[in-house]
């Protein structure tokens, strides 16, 4: 039975903006995968270390057979593919980060595999383009996308203007 999954994607290395479409692309190859719609694209500051660039990020929803940690381990082979180290700390700059938000209604609290993901309330570059894609999206355990967006007081991010992806935010 295929679950609907919202993967996060963020860069700010290396062209972040095609990092990102091609980060969407490899999506499009994984097996038993479909990638459904994808929210506009947001320029935000980074959390932590602030020397570094701005980051791109987007959320794609994909249905899919793979199960969590299989999903998990393409999406570690994807950033891989993307020249993603993992020596820049765990906030520094990044080529691709992937991240499972949600998968179905799941809810895990592994510390390999955390759902909804842990940071998700509270991340305007996550909340913002999750509503672009369902605005009335419900957060296993937590509420309405737009009751977290309230929440976490956070202003919507700059949106970048004509990089928008052509199957966003509907049905591809
Ligand atoms: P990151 O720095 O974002 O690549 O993630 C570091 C670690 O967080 C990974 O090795 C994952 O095993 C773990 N992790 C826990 N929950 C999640 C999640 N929901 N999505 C992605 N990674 C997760």
């Amino acid at each position: 039975m295929p679950a609907t999954v919202f993967i996060g994607l963020g860069s700010n290395l290396q062209d972040p903006v095609q990092q990102v479409l091609s980060a969407v692309e490899a999506l499009k190859t994984l097996d038993h995968t479909h990638v459904d719609a994808i929210s506009r694209l947001y320029e935000t500051s980074p959390m932590g270390p602030q020397d570094q660039p701005n980051y791109i990020n987007a959320v794609a929803k994909i249905n899919t057979k793979l199960q969590p940690y299989d999903l998990l381990e393409k999406l570690h082979g994807i950033e891989a593919a993307h020249d993603r180290t993992r020596d820049t700390g765990r906030w520094g700059a990044r080529t691709l980060d992937l991240d499972i938000l949600l998968y179905a209604d799941l809810v895990l609290t592994e510390p390999k595999l955390t759902l909804p993901h842990s940071g998700l309330h509270e991340r305007a570059f996550v909340l913002y383009p999750l509503a672009d894609i369902d605005d009335s999206l419900i957060i296993p355990t937590l509420g309405t996308v737009q009751q977290l967006i309230q929440q976490s007081g956070e202003p919507e991010p700059s949106i970048i203007e004509g990089k928008n992806l052509e199957i966003h935010p509907s049905v591809c």
